[in-house]
């Protein structure tokens, strides 16, 4: 026998128990989206590194050390897709969804990141991303929150909230930028590894750090909302007035920058303690420079990814409790005539009422074996078929999960009795 091939380390396979979870996110996320006017994208895996070196920047832990990177055939440097916020906006250009018009657009997919892999973090992920590119007022920040508090709820999802921030206009950041520098140079002994790389080239990220040596001086830093400009105090206020309105809790967290480069004024968190160290489920905010960065007109922006597997998991956690679906029928059909006649009623019952599950036991097996599978499948009823059968034309009933015995009805009657199970309880 061959070696098995081994999975790739901290990708996934996402497995049929979980699959409830995964598609009542999506439709739940989807059905939501929609009724605040986002529609669908679907956009490559696969782009060129430089639309991600420029677009998360590169002095960030993504486009420095975590990005699948190679040169294909072509020796063209390309990139799997790390986020999806750079490829929705390039897709825009690129197909002129962006002149002069306002787009909110979603998208799911999988996503890539080389990190170290642990529970929660893994370097093939999924996310559910959210972008209202265009947009310049706060409403629309603070819409894009709403609707994922929406979505938890609908979800079962309790255990979560919601951190803010504003980190202000290019300017205001450019001023506070150089007050960090300034103030983690007079503590350059204290600073870790990363941290001094940091100092250099995005010192906002210092602020990030969980190292437990840095707290004290990370929390005496100059704090943001000392330089925000005017405008960008005015737009939080409306954040904040609109998610009071809303009834939305939420906590000001003057140290939440984010990993990526391009946000602006608003950015957010949702966080949750359930899931140990890997917290966040959801993060967002604000990129009003991304558009002209990556070849556009100046075009306000802002959005959010969520991360599948965290909310997944959160679900799981919070005790919302989904399972498979069990067939409703399993087929036994015994001898030749009654196999053919049976794989034909198999067929014709899928048409004729909607939503069956129907499954074939084991054709070529004995019934004693027959009838053993189909109560292994969980269905709750079999259909039987033998020579007598097929001589009448009527077709034996069994209820698996009763108290035995077994009817005898004709296709009608089947199909009638099969359509009755089926309907919704009034
Ligand atoms: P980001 O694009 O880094 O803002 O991430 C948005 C969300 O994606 C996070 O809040 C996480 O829920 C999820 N996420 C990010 N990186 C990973 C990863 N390596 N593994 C699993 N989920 C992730």
């Amino acid at each position: 026998m061959a070696a098995p091939i081994q999975p790739v380390r901290g990708m996934n396979d996402i497995l049929p128990a979980d699959a409830p979870y995964w598609a009542r996110l999506e439709a739940e996320a989807g059905r939501l989206l929609g009724e605040y006017g986002f529609r669908q994208i679907r956009i490559p895996v696969l782009e060129r590194t430089e639309l991600f070196s420029r677009g998360i920047g590169e002095a960030t832990d993504i486009v420095e050390k975590e990005m699948y990177t190679f040169l294909d055939r072509n020796n063209e440097q390309m990139t799997m897709r790390p986020e999806a916020t750079a490829g929705i906006v390039r897709a825009g250009l690129s197909n002129g969804l962006l002149h002069n018009q306002q787009q909110k657009l979603w998208c799911v997919g999988p996503m890539f990141r080389y990190e170290k892999p642990q529970k929660g973090r893994y370097r093939q992920f999924h996310q559910i991303s959210a972008e209202a590119i265009g947009f310049a007022d706060a409403e629309f920040d603070a819409e894009l929150i709403v609707l994922s508090a929406r979505l938890w709820q609908a979800l079962g999802i309790r255990s979560v909230r919601l951190e803010l921030n504003s980190l202000g206009a290019a300017a205001a950041r450019a001023d506070y930028k150089h007050a960090l520098v300034e103030y983690f140079s007079r503590h350059a002994d204290r600073l870790d590894e990363d941290s001094t790389r940091r100092l250099g080239r995005n010192p906002l990220r210092i602020l990030d750090s969980k190292n437990p040596s840095m707290r004290d001086i990370v929390e005496r830093a100059p704090v943001l909302r000392e330089f925000l400009d005017t405008e960008s105090i005015d737009h939080f206020t409306t954040v904040q007035n609109c998610l009071a309105d809303a009834g939305i809790p939420f906590v000001l967290n003057p140290r939440l920058v984010r990993g990526l480069d391009y946000y602006s004024r608003t950015v957010f968190e949702w966080v949750t303690d359930q899931l140990g160290s890997q917290g966040a489920i959801s993060g967002g905010g604000r990129y009003d420079g991304l558009v002209s960065e990556l070849g556009g007109r100046e075009t306000p922006a802002v959005g959010w990814a969520l991360g599948m597997e965290r909310v997944v998991e959160l679900m799981r956690a919070d005790g919302v409790a989904l399972t498979e679906p069990a067939p409703d029928v399993c087929l036994v059909a015994v001898g030749n005539a009654a196999r053919r006649r049976g794989f034909a009623l198999a067929e014709s019952l899928r048409q004729a009422v909607p939503g069956l599950v129907i499954v074939l036991g084991q054709p070529s097996a004995g019934f004693k074996a027959q009838l053993k599978r189909a109560d292994r499948s969980g269905a709750r009823l079999a259909l039987i078929l033998g020579d007598d059968e097929v001589a009448s034309g009527r077709i034996g009933l069994k209820d698996l999960r009763g108290p035995g015995g077994q009817e005898s009805l004709t296709e009608p009657e089947l199909v009638v009795r099969l359509r009755k199970a089926k309907q919704p309880l009034e």
